[in-house]
């Protein structure tokens, strides 16, 4: 499948992103052979920097490739470095683009690239809408010569009417197909696995519906706290930086009906509709009775004191932002009816883990009552990471007299499956950017109904509603009454690492 010629243009090519993962991204598709025949990059910011100087940058001299490219012949990377270009955009995002446009057509015309441009916006989210407007303005939107497309980086919108008016102003400049919303977090790969377990098989799917499943658990927990991020967590959270994208996106593969093909139209319309019939917490005793967050307290973690989110750098120190978010809701529909959902994602948790837990009913008439195992253990896990894998939990008889049941697993991992390389998430990204394949990119709709249903959340907590914001020691599952959640039906899984 050999990508077609083009020309990726670099918004914010002097910030982290570009050094730290798209450059990288680009040279592992240099060494797999899968960047096209003609095809360069177009660095765009406001330093001031040569061609020569950008490619020390980003490349000959960049930490980030300094490992990967020392073994490697000299030619072969200059070969790669050669392909980078560097335009700066006199002091502001604002003007110079009839500059821009024909530094792109002389690229196009020295390299025989086609008019096939990405443009990928790397800056701050505020300059967004005005990149596109300013390019649509220099006439450097239209398909006539070649597709352009637009990729937005993360995060996309702060709030609904926040996410409502970028997707607003980037339709006025490019059309809704050719703009691409980044949402890395779950690698293609996973995505793909989810829909293959769910409908490839024909003993799941019979199962996956209000009538045999008791409740839907998913738990994303990172080890690690803010890191050095802690003025940009500080305005986000758990809510927006993990659930509204990140989190949705895999309640959505849970939920959705089946596609009627694996087209990316076909896979994001379920999704939608999965989205969509989340039921919205509105009267804020709902909100009350079916939210919590947290902040992470200082602690000793393998014999290191960690600091509490509070005294992290960057955090106000009397912030109110959560670290740990968890949320029970339902979804309104045919297949889940009432059926309980619990979502929760948080930092400095014991370990690093995110997994699905399908929690089945209990059969309707129970013959072995003092067989020790509930039967409620049946459970259907899927592991997205770090092994991913499917377990499933069921009951077998203990040899030996009477009916002592007790629970067993039958796994697999995907790594005990022929290794073949699996794409880091930039480098799979911008493949299928370039090979215009946006199954694994949001869709405006697909967006803007995720806001939806965290809009009401973010307000109840940030008007200072809900005035408990518990507190959990690093290291922990969590504030110690996280299972008030889902009291009455048992406990969070607090899975080990494997
Ligand atoms: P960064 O290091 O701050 O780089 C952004 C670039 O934008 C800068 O090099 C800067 O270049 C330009 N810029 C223009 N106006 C700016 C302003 N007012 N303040 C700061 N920079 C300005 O940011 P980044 O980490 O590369 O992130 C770029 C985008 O990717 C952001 O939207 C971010 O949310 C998203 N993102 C980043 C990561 C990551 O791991 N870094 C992960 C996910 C998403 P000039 O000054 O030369 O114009």
């Amino acid at each position: 499948n050999k990508t077609e010629n083009q020309i990726l243009v670099i918004f914010g090519a002097s910030g982290d992103l570009t050094a730290r993962k798209l450059v990288p991204a680009l040279y592992n598709l240099y060494v797999a052979d899968q960047l096209p025949d003609n095809f360069v990059v177009l660095g765009a910011s406001r330093s001031d920097m040569t061609d020569t100087q950008f490619r020390n940058r980003v490349v000959l001299e960049s930490s980030y490739l300094k490992d990967k490219i020392k073994d490697q012949d000299a030619d072969y990377i200059n070969t790669f470095a050669n392909k980078f270009f560097y335009e700066d955009l006199g002091g502001s995002y604002d003007t110079d683009y009839q500059r821009l446009r024909t530094r792109v057509e002389d690229l196009k015309n020295k390299y025989q690239t086609s008019g096939n441009i990405i443009y990928y916006l790397s800056t701050p989210p505020t300059l967004y809408e005005t990149i596109a407007q300013r390019l649509a303005d220099a006439g450097m939107s239209t398909q006539n010569h070649g597709w352009k497309r637009l990729v937005v980086e993360k995060p996309f919108g702060y709030s609904l009417e926040t996410a409502q008016q970028l997707n607003k102003g980037l339709q006025q400049f490019f059309k809704e197909h050719q703009i691409y919303r980044i949402d890395h977090y779950l690698g293609k790969e996973t995505v793909q696995n989810l829909l293959v377990t769910r409908f490839a098989n024909s003993i799941f799917e019979p199962l996956w519906n209000r009538n045999y499943i008791h409740h839907v658990e998913i738990t994303n927990a990172e080890k690690v706290g803010v890191e050095k991020r802690g003025g940009y967590y500080d305005k986000s959270g758990a809510l927006r930086d993990m659930f509204q994208n990140h989190l949705l996106q895999i309640v959505s593969l849970v939920v959705m009906e089946p596609p009627i093909s694996d087209a990316p139209e076909d896979i994001r319309d379920e999704k939608v509709k999965a989205l969509k019939s989340l039921r919205i917490m509105n009267d804020e005793q709902t909100l009350f009775d079916n939210t919590i967050r947290a902040q992470y307290t200082s602690s000793v973690i393998d014999g290191k004191e960690v600091k509490g989110y509070r005294e992290e750098e960057g955090v106000d120190k009397n912030s109110t932002t959560e670290t740990y978010a968890a949320i029970k809701f339902f979804v309104d529909n045919w297949r889940w009816k009432d059926i309980p959902f619990y979502v929760r994602t948080a930092k400095r948790m014991p370990t690093k883990v995110t997994e699905v837990v399908i929690h089945f009913k209990t059969p309707h008439h129970q013959i072995f009552k003092d067989s020790g195992v509930h039967d409620k253990d049946n459970k259907l896990i899927i592991r997205i990471q770090p092994d991913e894998g499917i377990l499933v939990k069921f009951g077998v008889k203990v040899p030996g007299q009477g009916f002592k049941v007790e629970r067993a697993n039958l796994d697999f991992y995907y790594s005990s499956l022929v290794e073949t390389h699996v794409m880091d998430a930039y480098e799979r990204l911008l493949l299928d950017a370039m090979q215009g394949d946006a199954t694994l990119y949001a869709r405006a709709d697909e967006v803007e109904a995720a806001w939806e249903f965290v809009d009401p959340i973010l307000k109840y907590w940030e008007d200072g509603k809900d005035v408990r914001m518990y507190g959990y020691a690093s290291g922990v599952w969590g504030p110690e009454n996280s299972n008030d959640l889902i009291e009455g039906i048992g406990e969070w899984r607090n899975p080990g690492p494997n």
